[in-house]
């Protein structure tokens, strides 16, 4: 018998191994295929309010591991700790979202009643059945965020979840699958797949109800291909080159703060953080003072410090990526403001790093940086913005800053984006819907589209005899 392969997860801040996980391999992964297919209907068939309760109940577990939650996410994937905490209380309000809203999903409709049918007694009905299995494959930069995403409304409404954490998150990973069985959900009704990308495409072998990703545009490509030769439900929710643009009527301090940290929060991982900044021209020099102020006051630094903004960047490939569009900014221009380079000793550490006078030839205003580092541009008026901020192939989300909001709903309604801020940025709300467009991705989570997402009608034609 061949030896498990390991996981090694590593902290990216020491390069210190944490500990190793046997991977699955494509025996175990069809094993439990096999049996979260075999759960299914029995889950489905388990009362919405005991689902309801179950996830309740592990909302709770949540309160009150947070604080080992937190530091386990921070060790595997450099998050600095404060923001580790914000990420286990933010969740808590999508999990009521989610609770608070299942019903309504799922509550039937009465399309025509036999009443008011032409013949007197043919009911229209329509009713929402669960997708059945449904395999989830996440990223690691916000796992409890994009995990928690899928996993609550994909069971609240009657799925089993075959659960593929990110190998640089597979801890919390791990602990989110602890507390769902702690809360009641029986383990052959959210089970974890461990292992790197191989265990995901391994798992995309066999067919569910539906594939709900989060990742990068390659994988998500990848993907696509596989299941366009299947009728499954496919959710992509992928990368962006997300634009702000700040006009010259701003409280320019405000806006910088504001702005600097939807750039460099989680160290620039986030889906949503700020890629690209155009200025308007007669503000541009003193944006740029006050946005450079704001950067040098972020602390890089051990992610366990209270103190630290900015932690390592989660996989050391990227560092690459991070020097190769410094490199290329320079070479095309750009005006390096502060940082571009690695920091100093072990870990995979970046500095936060600002480039002024950027163009569209550079990389770093065209392809997804997921790194701590942003490029500045000025623009002359409201209409060279618009064409810069939809000169892209991602569609996640815009931004406009200014005191005038007709002004800023003016340039957002034409621009092609799944989300739009006037005055604010890096924003996720569990009331609305999170969409991409263009190479952003396809399908929705969050809001009452996002649990939608999880199941699909069944049209009844009742005639009474
Ligand atoms: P990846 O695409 O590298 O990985 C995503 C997941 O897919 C991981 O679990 C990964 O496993 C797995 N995977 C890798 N290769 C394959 C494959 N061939 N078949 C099946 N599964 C595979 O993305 P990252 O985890 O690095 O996430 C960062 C990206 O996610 C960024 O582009 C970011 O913008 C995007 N994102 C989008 C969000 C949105 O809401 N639109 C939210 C959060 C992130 P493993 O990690 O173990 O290799």
């Amino acid at each position: 018998m061949s030896a498990a392969r390991l996981l090694r997860i590593v902290n990216p801040a020491s390069e210190q191994l944490i500990t190793e996980l046997e991977c699955d391999d494509s025996r175990s992964i069809i094993e439990k295929y096999n049996r979260a297919m075999a759960a299914q209907l029995e889950w489905s068939a388990t009362s919405l309010a005991s689902r309801q309760q179950m996830v309740r109940k592990f909302r709770q577990l949540l309160v009150d591991r947070r604080e080992l939650l937190a530091r386990t996410l921070s060790e595997e994937m450099g998050k600095p700790i404060r923001q580790a905490r914000g990420e286990l209380e933010s969740v808590l309000g999508r999990i009521d979202f989610f609770v608070d809203h299942v019903d309504r999903v799922l509550r039937g409709e009465t399309a025509l009643s036999a009443a008011e049918a032409p013949d007197g007694r043919t009911e229209e009905r329509i009713t929402y059945d669960p997708l059945g299995v449904v395999s989830c494959i996440s990223a690691w930069n916000y796992p409890y965020f994009v995990g928690l995403n899928v996993i609550l409304p994909a069971l609240l409404t009657g799925n089993t979840v075959l659960y593929k954490p990110s190998e640089f998150a597979a801890l919390s990973g791990l602990s989110i699958a602890e507390l769902l069985y702690q809360s009641g959900v029986p383990d052959e009704v959210l089970i974890p797949i461990i292992g790197d990308g191989f265990a995901g495409q391994e798992l995309l072998k066999y067919p569910t109800g539906g594939v709900f990703f989060t990742g990068s545009y390659k994988t998500g490509r990848a993907i696509a291909d596989i299941c366009s030769r299947r009728f499954t439900r496919l959710q992509l929710e992928l990368g962006g080159k997300d634009p702000v643009y700040v006009c010259d009527d701003v409280d320019i301090a405000a806006a910088a703060a504001s702005i600097a940290d939807g750039a460099f929060y989680n160290t620039g991982q986030s889906c949503c953080s700020v890629e690209r900044i155009y200025v308007q021209q007669s503000i541009y020099d003193r944006f740029l003072e006050a946005f450079c102020a704001e950067v040098k006051s972020y602390r890089m630094g051990d992610p366990l410090s209270e103190e630290t903004y900015i932690g390592p960047v989660a996989r050391q490939g990227q560092l690459g990526v991070l020097e190769r569009q410094s490199s290329d900014a320079a070479a095309l221009g750009g005006r390096l403001l502060q940082g571009g380079k690695r920091g100093a000793g072990p870990g995979y550490f970046f500095e936060a790093t600002v480039f002024a006078n950027c163009n569209h030839q550079m990389e770093l205003m065209r392809e997804e940086s997921f790194g701590p580092i942003i490029g500045l541009a000025p623009v002359k008026d409201d209409r060279a913005a618009m064409s810069l901020m939809a000169d892209s192939r991602y569609g996640l989300t815009a931004s406009v800053y200014s005191g005038d909001g007709e002004r800023a709903q003016a340039v957002l309604s034409r621009l092609n984006y799944g989300t739009v801020y006037w005055n604010c940025c890096d924003r996720v709300s569990p009331r609305l819907p999170w969409s991409g467009r263009n190479d952003s991705g396809m399908g929705v989570t969050l809001g009452l589209e996002g649990i939608r997402s999880f199941v699909r009608p069944r049209a009844w034609h009742l005639r009474r005899p």
